[in-house]
């Protein structure tokens, strides 16, 4: 398997889906993705696990269910964009969103309006204005690139921005969230793995913020890859998002949290969904969401409890539920 199943006739061929007139909707509205890895992961996986794989990368009807309240830019990110690309809401770090492409597109993705348009990754014009941007605020002492996801790009395209980063004196850590590692780690290569090592080399600090949300996403590919990216002097931490029917549960959480921490990845965001259109079926209350992340902090070690965060609407920030 080394092809990506990106449209609807994949996923039919697939079993996966039965033909509807109501998925054909929601493929006209939102991309398909799902790398080979997590084909092959769907594969190997049974009973519930299956089912945590297939709700986070295959459509679903629920999609066609969009809510008043669900809004195309949940986070307000565009009040906050000073330079393209570029988000600038805390102080001391911003965001640089250098493509919108991913290797998989996840069907509750809270950028799922952006994420997968052509032409979404920064021009070089555009790179040099974020860069100025970066130069011209001292305030700031990290820059966080994500998108889409930023491994998706070449070593070649990465470096041009990476390179111009640690040329500034007052960026001393910079961050990369991303969801590739156990994805696709396949695009973990040694020319990546250098280029991470010389910016740990030239002084900055650099932390891979994996995104994962379920421990059958770890093949063993996946787990090479992670160790890899740590002994080349890369801070691992992670960030998943509570989902319903695919990690709700305090077995399943134990499971991700540990599996985590066993790969040398320290949890750290838990994320509440955003109201991102179409996705009202993966919501999980607040109420649950705190009592769950309590009894996680009482049952498993310390190091595996992330922080369960909700994110504001209208740009007004995260906040700290448990
Ligand atoms: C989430 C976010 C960050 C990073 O926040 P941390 O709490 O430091 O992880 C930075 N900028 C924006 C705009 C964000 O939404
Ligand atoms: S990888 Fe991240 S940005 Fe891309 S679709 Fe999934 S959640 Fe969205």
């Amino acid at each position: 398997m080394s092809r990506y199943w990106t449209s609807l006739e994949d996923l039919y061929s697939e079993n996966l889906l039965t033909e509807s007139s109501e998925i054909e909707t929601v493929a006209r509205e939102f991309q398909i993705k799902v790398s080979p890895t997590m084909q092959a992961q769907m594969a190997d996986s049974k009973g519930g696990d299956y089912d945590a794989l297939v709700r986070q990368f295959v459509p679903s009807k629920e999609e066609a269910n969009i809510l008043p309240s669900e809004l195309d830019d949940p986070i307000g990110d565009r009040r906050f964009s000073p330079a393209p690309g570029v988000v600038h809401r805390y102080e001391d770090r911003a965001l640089l969103k250098i493509t919108q492409l991913c290797e998989v597109y996840c069907r509750f993705c809270f950028r799922k309006e952006m994420i997968g348009q052509k032409g979404e990754t920064l021009s070089k014009p555009d790179l040099a204005l974020a860069m100025e941007y970066f130069r011209a605020h001292k305030e700031l002492w990290e820059v966080i690139l994500t998108g889409g996801d930023p491994l998706v790009l070449s070593a070649r395209r990465l470096a041009e921005a990476l390179d111009a980063l640690v040329e500034i004196d007052h960026i001393k850590s910079i961050r990369i969230h991303t969801r590739i590692p156990v994805i696709s780690p396949e695009k973990i290569t040694d020319e990546l793995l250098n280029l991470l090592e010389s910016i740990v080399d030239r002084g900055k600090a650099l932390t891979i913020v994996l995104h994962a949300n379920h421990a059958s996403e770890f093949s063993l590919s996946a787990r090479k890859a992670l160790l890899a990216l740590r002994k080349r002097g890369v801070l691992l931490i992670s960030q998943s998002v509570l989902l319903k029917g695919v990690n709700d549960s305090l077995p399943v959480l134990t499971d991700l949290m540990r599996t985590l921490i066993e790969n040398g990845v320290k949890p750290y965001y838990l994320h509440q969904m955003d109201l991102a259109r179409g996705t009202s079926h993966f919501v999980v209350e607040n109420e649950r969401g705190i009592a769950l992340v309590n009894a996680l902090r009482e049952s498993v070690s310390g190091i595996c409890v992330p922080r369960l965060i909700i994110e504001i609407p209208e740009g007004e920030g995260k906040r700290v539920l448990a």
